[in-house]
Parts: structure tokens; sequence; C-alpha cells
């Protein structure tokens, strides 16, 4: 998915005079497989379950390298380490965490984006990027709430539907 391949990465690691090594494929090729909102810790474990040889610090980098070349987009929610996802060219998508797990659930609402450019065109600005994140607790979860009161139950399934 997106605009990653693996020439332009090549090409990439030619440029800052790196070596386009297995193992940095692997990583990446790990990365694109893995889905979203990964730390670096959780990817460095998937990792070596293929290869046990590969460091965290070829991880590290290589994942940083990916950010910069802007396929990977670093996000730090709350206080949490930063988690990275793959970024495809002209896609967007906002975020739903759950304090209690950390589920985090991607959702994307043309309203709101309509709104909020509203908002912002109102104030006289001009939006190159925004984070729209919101915070409480999951389906799973809010029945381990204290106090245990579940009778409201909410219609909205995790879907992406808004
Ligand atoms: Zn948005
Ligand atoms: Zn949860
Ligand atoms: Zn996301």
């Amino acid at each position: 998915m997106g605009k990653f391949s693996g020439p332009q990465f090549h090409r990439l690691l030619r440029e800052r005079g790196l070596k386009s090594t297995r193992q940095r494929e692997q990583i990446v090729r790990v990365f694109m497989e893995s889905g979203s909102h990964l730390s670096v810790e959780e990817l460095y474990q998937r990792v070596r379950q293929k290869d046990p040889r590969i460091g965290y610090a070829t991880v590290y980098r290589t994942l940083k390298l990916m950010a910069e070349s802007g396929w990977a987009s670093s996000r730090r929610f709350r206080d949490r380490l930063a988690l990275f996802e793959h970024q495809s060219a002209g896609e967007h998508h906002d975020h739903l965490i759950c304090l209690l797990c950390g589920k985090i659930v991607e959702f994307e609402s043309e309203r709101i984006e309509e709104l909020q450019s509203r908002v912002a065109r109102r104030q006289g600005f001009r939006i190159f990027d925004h984070k729209l994140e919101l915070y409480g607790h999951c389906p799973a979860c809010i029945p381990k709430e204290k106090g245990g009161g579940s009778e409201k139950r909410g219609k909205s399934e995790h879907g992406k539907t808004l």
C-alpha cells in the first residue's frame, strides 16, 4: 500500500550513503505488512521473529529513515511511546484511543474534516495538517469501568462509518 516502493528505497539508501542490505529490506517488509501504530520495540520483536540477527539499532534507524522520507509517520499519543504507521500519499485518518488498553481505531469523517476547515477559514488560517485524537474507553473496556454501569449500550460498533 501507499507510495512505498522497493527501488525508491534503494535509491534513498544510496543517497544517504547506506547499503541496501537484506536486513533493511526485511525490516521494511515486516513494517509494511504489520499494519499501523507500531512502536520501535514492537517492530523489533516482529522483525526478530523472522531474523534474530537484526539489531534494535538497525530497526530504529530504518524506521527513522522511512519517516524522514515520508513513508512512515510517527505519532505520539498522549505520553505513550512514539508509534509509527505507514503513510500513503494523500491518505488521511484520525484516531480514537482507548485509555485503558491502548487500542487505536482509525476513522475518517468527511463532515468533521469539513467542519475543521471551516473553523480554520473563519479564523483566517491556512491549514496544512491536523491531528484529531479522541480519548476514552473502547467497547471492550467499557464493561470494566469501575462502578460497572454498562446499562447505556451505545449502538456504535468499532466501525469506520460515521
Ligand atoms: Zn482528520
Ligand atoms: Zn480498551
Ligand atoms: Zn493511524
